[in-house]
């Protein structure tokens, strides 16, 4: 297994940096709800948590779900959340994240979950979009990078629990002998 790398940690950065711009110039002085997907969205979220300027800052709750689809490279199709929030979002202005889309299950599930506590708006945020892989439509509001049809690791991403703590982001590729 060969990793080759898609974005640089400079290149993360930056976009993170500008994500956070967004929603500063969108958010102002709301009192916004970001939700992190753990495990993935944790590396990604903090980043962009701690981008935001004071003011939306100093306004800002945060939680996390927990949704598990995958293992190994392939979508288990089903997904599955185990945590509830302690933060109450009724009638509250909320910011999903995530740190990749890719069938757009996790996030579909995750929304409907959310909707049902009746928040006054949900907006979704992620840092990489492979559009090519969707089977259920989900919003997506804010989005770092849209990639291809690969399966990536780092700042967040694993296979089967390994490279989450790299900060760039990786392709992970088949050596030509595994091929045979
Ligand atoms: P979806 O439910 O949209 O198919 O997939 C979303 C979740 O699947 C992500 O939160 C992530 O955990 C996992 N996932 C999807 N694509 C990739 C990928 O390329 N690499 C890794 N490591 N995880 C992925
Ligand atoms: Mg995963």
């Amino acid at each position: 297994m060969v990793l080759r790398e898609l974005f640089s940690a400079t290149q993360v950065h930056e976009r993170v940096e500008q994500l956070a711009g967004q929603l500063a110039d969108d958010f102002a002085e709301a009192a916004l709800v970001v939700i992190g997907i753990l495990n993935g969205a944790a590396p990604f979220m903090m980043d962009l948590l701690r981008l935001l300027p004071t003011n939306l800052a100093s306004q800002v709750q945060y939680d996390f779900v927990v949704a598990t689809s995958y293992c190994g490279t392939e979508s288990g199709g089903t997904v599955e959340l185990s945590r509830e929030l302690s933060v109450d979002i009724t009638s509250r202005l909320v910011l999903v994240v995530d740190g990749i889309v890719d069938s757009g299950r996790t996030l579909d599930t995750v929304l409907a979950a959310l909707q049902k506590r009746a928040p006054a708006q949900i907006r979704t945020c992620t840092l990489l979009d492979k559009p090519s892989r969707r089977q259920v439509a989900v919003p997506i509001d804010y989005r770092g990078f849209e990639i291809d049809d690969l399966f990536v690791v780092g700042y967040g991403m694993d296979l089967d629990g390994a490279f989450r703590g790299l900060r760039h982001v990786a392709v992970v590729e088949s050596s030509s002998e595994e091929d045979e």
